[in-house]
């Protein structure tokens, strides 16, 4: 049986949520103590982080602010140089060229423009695909390896230039829930996150690569941190009004291009914010898996956080949830078929074997249907 918190429309099978007695989730109880945060204090205390940078950098550049060109990063980057003066070096891990949209590369190319130095690494593609068909089979989540590379360029770029400070967004754990590593600034636990928990480099090798191919997904081990003084700070923590809504407002100020047409339709990307996860198109397939092994996508994160902001109520966001939530266009299905270069067929393997029997069962209909989704009239009120 799914709970689903009081406040929003997290459900339990959020991997590690923390819910209270009350059967609340962190990230509600972190909104509502918004308004008892000393945030002066905060940005006092980020300003001495900056100091710290600019102290321990090796480098004509005070810190490090990893980016992908989208909606958070963008803020962040505009925030780190602007509000808090420092000199930051952007560093992103791009997709493939194949993989990586349009629309992402001009983003990518929006924040050079607007006058920051960008360091950019890209995967070898061949590499990078075989460890998403690989990742995709072994886990049914195509980002695994893709995630590690990301994660690990930063660090790896900050030991390498010898610029300490690294700054990320938002902590997942106090935003969406779940246990990352903190509950406040500090993201250097982050390697005990679900990506990179226990990861090992030859964990990969099944995949049919060399362990030569793997550098980028090699996350520094912790001596490296600790001899490099390696520090890696949530941004967002500091910022008041750092979410989605308000991200979303300022990057697109700011040059972002947001999808349009049928690419920011919901009933295609399950997707309700079209300025959300634009460099590539596969993002709505894994969110699609995640919603057959966990019972929920994006549009529950989405709508979470709106009703959290009081953008809409909790009724409405469970009205999002029953419309949108989960779908992914057969149109994404066939192109990541096509771009594994494995058969239609075995993408539906995939999908049948991953369902999670728990949470699904065939309807009167002979249609899959949640058993417990939060829009089911039994469970409107939560079942805590
Ligand atoms: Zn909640």
């Amino acid at each position: 049986m799914i709970g689903y918190c009081k406040r929003c429309l997290t459900p339990d099978t959020w991997p590690d949520a923390v819910f209270d007695q009350e059967g609340v989730c962190l990230p509600c109880r972190v909104a509502e103590t918004m308004e008892d945060i000393d945030w002066n204090e905060r940005l006092n205390e980020l300003h001495r982080i900056g100091k710290w940078g600019r102290d321990h950098s090796h480098s004509h550049y005070d810190c490090i602010v990893g980016v992908s060109g989208g909606k958070d990063s963008t803020r962040q980057a505009f925030y780190v140089r602007d509000e808090l003066g420092l000199n930051p070096l952007l560093v992103c891990c791009t997709y493939p060229p194949e993989e990586m949209t349009e629309r992402g590369a001009h983003n990518l190319a929006n924040l050079a423009e607007c006058g920051f130095d960008l360091h950019v690494l890209s995967p070898a593609p061949v590499v990078s695909k075989k460890l998403m068909n690989y990742s995709l089979h072994q886990h049914g989540n195509l980002f695994r390896a893709t995630e590690l590379a990301l994660y690990a360029t930063l660090p790896q770029t900050a030991i390498s230039y010898g610029i300490p400070l690294i700054f990320l967004g938002e902590n997942p754990s106090l935003t969406f829930g779940g246990k990352v590593g903190s509950f406040d600034s500090d993201a250097n636990n982050q390697r005990s996150h679900n990506t990179l928990g226990g990861a090992k480099v030859a964990d990969w090798l099944p995949a049919g690569v060399k362990i030569s191919e793997l550098v980028p997904y090699c996350y520094p081990d912790e001596w490296e941190f600790d001899k490099a003084d390696i520090r890696i700070v949530y941004l967002g923590y500091f910022m008041r009004d750092f979410n989605d809504i308000v991200n979303t407002d300022f990057a697109l100020n700011h040059g972002l291009e947001p999808r349009i047409g049928d690419d920011a339709n919901p009933e295609w990307t399950g997707s309700i914010n079209p300025a959300d996860a634009l460099d590539e198109e596969f993002v709505h397939i894994n969110q699609f898996f995640k919603y057959l092994k966990l019972g929920y996508g994006k549009v529950t994160q989405q709508a979470s956080v709106k009703v959290r902001h009081g953008q809409i109520t909790r009724d409405e966001g469970i009205e999002l949830v029953r419309k949108y939530d989960g779908k992914c266009n057969e149109i994404y299905l066939d192109k990541l078929a096509n771009y594994l270069d494995i058969p239609r067929s075995e993408l539906d393997d995939l999908i049948a074997s991953y369902r999670n029997k728990d949470l699904w069962h065939l309807n009167n209909h002979g249609e899959w249907e949640l058993k417990e989704a939060i829009y089911s009239h039994n469970n409107a009120e939560s079942v805590w």
